[in-house]
């Protein structure tokens, strides 16, 4: 079974991006380090694929939203 891909949120900037980085990933988009926990990883997917399709629907909602 392949390793998890973990959607995770920034919690400098609030963008999401997908990791499989088992402790820290820094953010795409401000360079913040995220650490993968309960509180920034929002979903955990086995096929990277759907944890970018999950990544641009939230970013589609996030953008409606504001
Ligand atoms: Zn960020």
């Amino acid at each position: 079974m392949a390793d998890p891909c973990y959607v995770v949120r920034c919690p400098q900037c609030s963008g999401f991006s997908v990791t499989r980085a088992k402790k820290v990933h820094r953010c795409p988009y401000c360079g913040q380090s995220i650490t993968i926990s309960d509180s920034t990883v929002i979903h955990v997917a086995d096929d990277p694929r759907k944890a970018r399709h999950l990544v641009s629907v939230l970013k589609g909602k996030r953008h409606g939203l504001h």
